[in-house]
């Protein structure tokens, strides 16, 4: 049967019935079928959220209550890691040990945010009139549309619902067409743990009707989105229509910059691991290399020989270092972008192709590194989403800031140097919102995760991730209630 929607705490099919087929990108064979929703899905979604929250228990239900169901959440999911982790590299294509590690982290999220509904959020002010009680508390903002992509369709969806429902709010969550496997079974286990009718709702099918539905929808009042840059300004245009709350998580095109003085064995682990974990369709991949001149003809040689030995195949198979890109159409995107990087006069120093063995059924593309390339080529400034690093050579730290702050992406960013007074003078200077010394890519649930300029703005993870689904009131309570002699003829 077609995985369904979850709405109003039923599993339903689309009112229309229409399915769709997803596959696994290995080899590109049928993996199963989706419903496919349309408007009038996401309009009963939203009307039973509305509900719910407008007349429902849900935010009248004490934090400790909302943070018991997502303890069992949590519980269930650690329970069944095992089974999730290998559909979501079945659906996905990421090697099983780095699915395992989203299915942890995800399960860590609900914990997370489940502690974090029960402690302090309000505070209160000395003002300057002491027969005022001047206070603040935190208050759900609504109905919630989460709009989530394929790269991580597990771990996106616990970013979103977690902090969403643990603040009080009613999520409608839209994963990626290409990915609705492990999303379906969350609720599946959303079911079982049991929250009231409209709280935690899915719908499946395309971005456009139903994301775009969503972010349209009046009815709701905030969209959380992680996805492409222009797919984020869209959202953000129809989110005009009631003005609704937007957080907004998109690309990137980071730099991870090595210095001489760098331990180079570990920077030349953490450049691969900065692009090729996830086969580079990452958004805080670090897609662009910057590497100081006097080590660079060593570090190359060096990366081109490792880059060679990466394990390319199927994400289940044992030892598989990197696995295949989601789509045929992602993987031509990827190759185009490859083609244009040579016709633009950047060198390959690896990689750059398919395979020609039993991997031409699935999606994959070789780990491929471009040097020769100038600031303005596109490889260097469009964010690729595959395993394509672009180098860049600088003399001087001033030169190599001034390379890595040249984008209009602000996602992530890492220095690579002994001197800590480098390291932070570097690091300072990045216009990006997550950062790393003498590493890549370690993320927390613990700390804010969100970017500067084009990479989207608002915060996830962490008391930040917590605070974008609240609103902020204050209440003013008058101690002694008296006159104030305003109009002299009361
Ligand atoms: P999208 O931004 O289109 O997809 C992200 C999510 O948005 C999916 O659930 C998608 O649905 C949905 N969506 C698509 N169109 C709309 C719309 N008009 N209104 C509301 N929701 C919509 O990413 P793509 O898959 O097209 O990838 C394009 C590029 O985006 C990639 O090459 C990469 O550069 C970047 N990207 C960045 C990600 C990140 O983590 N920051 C993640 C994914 C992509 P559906 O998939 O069903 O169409």
């Amino acid at each position: 049967m077609a995985l369904q929607n979850y709405i109003a705490g039923k599993f339903v099919a689309p009112r229309a019935e229409a399915t769709r087929e997803f596959f696994d990108p290995s080899d590109n064979s049928v993996l199963g079928e989706a419903g496919e929703s349309d408007a009038g899905d996401v309009e009963a979604a939203v009307c039973a959220a509305r509900t719910a929250f407008d007349d429902g228990p849900w935010t009248r239900t004490p934090a400790k209550e909302r943070a018991d169901r997502l303890f069992k959440l949590a519980d269930l999911i650690e329970s069944r890691a095992d089974e999730l982790s290998r559909m979501e590299t079945r659906n996905n294509g990421k090697p099983l040990r780095e699915a395992q590690f989203d299915i942890a982290d995800a399960a860590g999220c609900f914990r997370y945010y489940a502690g974090l509904a029960t402690k302090p959020h309000g505070q209160t002010f000395e003002v300057p009139d002491p027969n005022i009680v001047c206070q603040t508390v935190r208050e759900p903002i609504g109905v919630c549309g989460q709009i989530i992509p394929w790269n991580y369709p597990f771990l996106m969806a616990a970013w979103k619902l977690a902090p969403g429902l643990a603040a009080g709010n009613c999520c409608i969550l839209k994963p990626s067409e290409l990915t609705p496997l492990t999303a379906s079974r969350l609720f599946e286990l959303i079911d079982e743990v049991g929250f009231p009718p409209g709280v935690a709702q899915l719908v499946l099918g395309a971005g456009d009707p139903v994301g775009s539905a969503l972010a349209f929808s009046n009815a709701v009042d905030k969209i959380a989105f992680t996805g492409g840059t222009a797919t984020g300004r869209k959202i953000m245009m129809a989110a005009t229509g009631n003005l609704k709350r937007v957080s907004l998580e998109l690309g990137g095109k980071s730099p991870n910059i090595v210095f001489a003085d760098a331990d180079l064995d570990v920077a030349l682990e953490f450049a691969m691991f900065g692009i090729f974990a996830g086969q580079g369709e990452v958004c805080s991949a670090g897609s662009r290399l910057l590497l100081e001149r006097s080590v660079a003809d060593k570090f190359l040689a060096d990366l081109s020989s490792a880059c060679g030995r990466i394990v390319v195949g199927n994400g289940l198979a044992e030892g598989t270092e990197m696995g295949p890109l989601i789509s045929r159409v992602h993987q031509r995107k990827v190759l185009d972008a490859i083609d244009a990087g040579q016709a633009e006069g950047a060198t390959l120093l690896c990689g750059g192709g398919v395979y020609d063995d039993a991997r031409a059924a699935g999606n994959f593309v070789q780990p491929t590194v471009f040097i020769n390339t100038e600031p303005n080529m596109k490889i260097v400034r469009d964010e690729i989403f595959g395993p394509v690093l672009a180098v860049q050579i600088f003399d001087t730290e001033e030169e190599a800031v001034r390379i890595a702050n040249d984008t209009p992406y602000g996602l992530a960013g890492a220095v690579f140097t002994s001197d800590g007074s480098r390291a932070q003078r570097v690091i300072r200077r990045l216009r990006a919102g997550i950062t790393w010394i003498n590493t890549y890519h370690p993320t927390f649930n613990e700390a804010p995760w969100g970017g500067y300029k084009q990479s989207g703005f608002g915060r996830e993870l962490g008391t930040y991730g917590y605070e974008a689904y609240t609103e902020v009131k204050q209440i003013n309570t008058c101690l002694t209630p008296q006159r104030i002699g305003w109009f002299a003829h009361l």
